[in-house]
């Protein structure tokens, strides 16, 4: 009954328009933004990088590169605290534009990273955070780590590397930190965000959308690493059939070049609501 009525909502919501907040990032914390019940609210900090507020109010916070990001609003990379008080970390990968300021976050927060079994093993080993501070999974593994919050881990077709600078000895030095992994992110009110993490095609994504049922499909066209936009059209046109989709994953590195524009050619004539965003922006659903 729930879930019906959930149903009709975002349909409905599709036509009566999403609430696009343009942010300047002092818009992204206002009250007015993050106090409304019963919403979720999406910010973006460039590349893979989200804030997720939850519609119970609860912030989860995936692949933060924030502090180094390119793309990212002045007010948060000069003060990572600016994105506020995080309830729920997630990774989806070791490389460094997703494991970005995990770590700072979960020792700030006192909160686990959620991540690959094999990424966090190597976290906890080198020193990077202490095992109370991290929780492994993998991929059909489901955790609910906040009431009404299920996250499940899917596959991703990406690799995984840990590049740690050892203190020690002042060096870099490379680390295998598992399979890369995407999630389904079930909220309070049953709203589904696929966040892809980094990811090629692959057919299963046919599977994993009709299995898990996302609303909302946060995908990577960026090129060269990952599927480039016409390989992400493919995919949301033939296996995932999504609602609505928000490309990432490209614009912060010269060698993904992708772009919005060659994505919303290629997605010419489809359904599925595209919801372009820049850094820094929040949309609401
Ligand atoms: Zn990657």
């Amino acid at each position: 009954m729930r879930i019906l009525s959930f149903k009709n909502s975002i349909g409905a919501s599709l036509i009566a328009g999403l609430l696009l907040t343009l942010a300047s990032g002092a818009q992204a914390q206002a009250p007015a933004t993050t106090g409304v019940q019963g919403k979720t609210e999406l910010l973006w900090f460039g590349q893979a990088g989200f804030r997720i507020k939850s519609p119970a109010g609860k912030m989860i916070l995936i692949d933060p590169w924030i502090t180094g990001g390119p793309k990212t609003p002045p007010m948060y990379k000069n003060d990572l605290a600016a994105i506020g008080p995080i309830d729920l970390l997630l990774v989806t990968h070791a490389h460094v534009d997703h494991l970005g300021d995990a770590p700072a976050v979960a020792k700030a927060n006192n909160i686990k990273l959620y991540g690959p079994a094999d990424m966090d093993t190597p976290l906890n080993t080198l020193g990077i955070l202490p095992p109370e501070l991290t929780h492994r999974f993998n991929k059909t593994g489901n955790v609910t780590p906040l009431p009404g919050i299920k996250v499940t881990a899917v596959q991703a077709e990406h690799s995984s590397l840990l590049v740690w600078k050892n203190p020690a000895t002042d060096k870099l030095e490379s680390h295998p930190a598992g399979e890369a992994m995407g999630y389904i992110i079930q909220l309070e009110n049953g709203f589904k965000i696929w966040h892809m993490g980094d990811t090629g095609l692959f057919s299963d994504m046919k599977f994993i959308s009709e299995y898990y049922k996302p609303d909302l499909v946060l995908v990577p066209i960026g090129g060269n690493f990952t599927m480039a936009p016409d390989d992400a059209a493919y995919a949301l046109r033939t296996w995932i059939k999504p609602k609505m989709v928000i490309p990432m994953h490209y614009g912060s590195n010269p060698m993904t070049k992708g772009t919005l524009a060659e994505f919303q050619e290629a997605m010419k004539g489809s359904s599925i609501k595209i919801i372009p965003m820049t850094p820094g922006e929040t949309v609401q659903f």
